[in-house]
């Protein structure tokens, strides 16, 4: 049995003894346990404690890390990443800091039709070897579990080519990987006015092929003006659970169009982005018991106001921090800046935004007994901060990698 024993651990953070999805007030109770040790046994975590519990240490067998010094916190929990794209788009991103208008862009065939246009072209084979280098380069940043979206097919072939190079990905990740269905993300150019005609492809040729091979766990609809309106959402939605799928999604990034009250009627797991709520928007999340997802890093890198985290937490919600990692507008999937972020401009406590980006994350994939804390009988995925002062100083030095190690299922990255 492989055995490791971190040890003189200066603060083990995010130790939980039940699970639960935190909501309002119970953000900010991260508990820790200070001068501590953590045993990993067969990749899963199975004992830990303060240091004065431990007895010999020196007769241990297996490995010792000696970590004093340095924190030791759960992996992050990614909930929301569209890492499966066919070639990066740098360019519109300069286009877009000559003054170039969104709108332009998308005339000239660029945003998701852009990245669509690439995908029909791309062989499964290229698609799976250059995911699986974000793979390998978020989990080197500390993600110890990702969802990944489809969604820049748009036709039957692409998209099935998209969840078939997820489920390769599955089936060789040391990390969880939780896969969602997002043909309804935008419609092809030729049904821009006739939506009927695709809505019935996203149902009645996806979906069953979807739900046959099990391609997916989840169903997301991009809810906005010009995209799909609250109406073609339940649509969509409905159909997916016909086939087993929950719905998880993307909701309020650009208008207030009843996505969130429909969300909940739907049931969905989460509603993603939310830079533009109403007060009704806030409160009615607030009660539910649906997950509010905030995506930080789109907000920044397409200059947009932030997610209004302190509202929602003040209502009761319950929040995840994911990096929505896509070409277009989070072309990182880099977790430590997004925690960093939410708490320089959404407020987040560091102890708020540690929790939403790990155990609330975790609740956001349906891996809460997995991932996602500190606890006896979860996977050993764990990130082991270089020496450092404190907690608030890992979110404070945005941008300084303070990452020592990255423990998957308790071997080092
Ligand atoms: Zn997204």
């Amino acid at each position: 049995m492989a055995s490791t024993l971190l040890t003189n651990i200066k603060l083990l953070a995010g130790v939980r003894n039940r699970n639960s999805l935190l909501r309002g007030p119970d953000l900010r109770l991260l508990s820790s346990i200070a001068d501590a040790y953590l045993l990993v046994e067969d990749g899963v975590i199975a004992e830990y404690g303060s240091m004065d519990q431990l007895d010999d240490p020196e007769s241990f067998a297996g490995t010792m890390i000696n970590a004093s010094d340095q924190l030791v916190l759960p992996a992050w929990c990614d909930s929301h990443t569209h890492l499966v794209y066919p070639a990066s788009r740098e360019m519109e991103f300069v286009d877009k800091i000559r003054g170039v208008s969104y709108a332009d862009i998308a005339a000239r065939g660029g945003g998701i039709l852009n990245s669509a246009a690439r995908m029909a072209d791309a062989s499964e084979m290229e698609l799976l070897r250059s995911a699986w280098g974000r793979l390998q380069e978020i989990m080197q940043q500390g993600t110890g579990a990702v969802e990944i979206k489809s969604g820049y097919g748009l036709t039957v072939e692409s998209e099935l080519k998209m969840l078939r190079v997820i489920r390769r990905l599955r089936e060789s990740s040391p990390i969880p990987i939780r896969s969602t269905f997002l043909g309804a993300h935008t419609y092809p150019l030729h049904y821009k006015d006739d939506h009927e005609p695709y809505i019935r492809q996203v149902i009645d040729e996806m979906l069953p092929v979807i739900a046959e091979e099990g391609l997916a766990d989840y169903i997301d609809v991009f809810c906005e003006n010009g995209f799909f309106s609250r109406e073609e959402m339940a649509r969509i939605c409905e159909a997916g659970k016909r086939f087993g799928l929950v719905p998880k999604l993307h909701v309020n990034q650009l208008n207030s169009i009843g996505g969130i009250e429909e969300a909940i009627r739907q049931q969905a797991l989460s509603v993603d982005h939310l830079e533009t709520m109403t007060g009704q928007d806030v409160q009615l999340l607030g009660q539910s018991d649906v997950i509010g997802t905030l995506l930080p890093t789109a907000a920044f890198f397409l200059r947009m106001d932030y997610q209004p985290a302190r509202a929602l937490i003040d209502a009761g919600a319950a929040i995840a921090l994911a990096s929505d990692f896509n070409p277009g507008s989070s072309p990182s999937g880099n977790m430590n800046f997004v925690v960093s972020l939410a708490c320089i401009q959404l407020r987040m406590l560091p102890e708020e935004a540690i929790n939403a980006a790990t155990i609330n994350g975790a609740y956001a994939m349906g891996l809460e007994d997995e991932v996602g804390s500190i606890q006896v009988g979860k996977r050993a995925n764990l990130i082991l901060t270089k020496p450092i002062p404190s907690l608030a100083y890992y979110p404070y030095s945005f941008g300084t990698n303070l990452i020592d190690k990255v423990l998957i299922n308790g071997e080092t990255v």
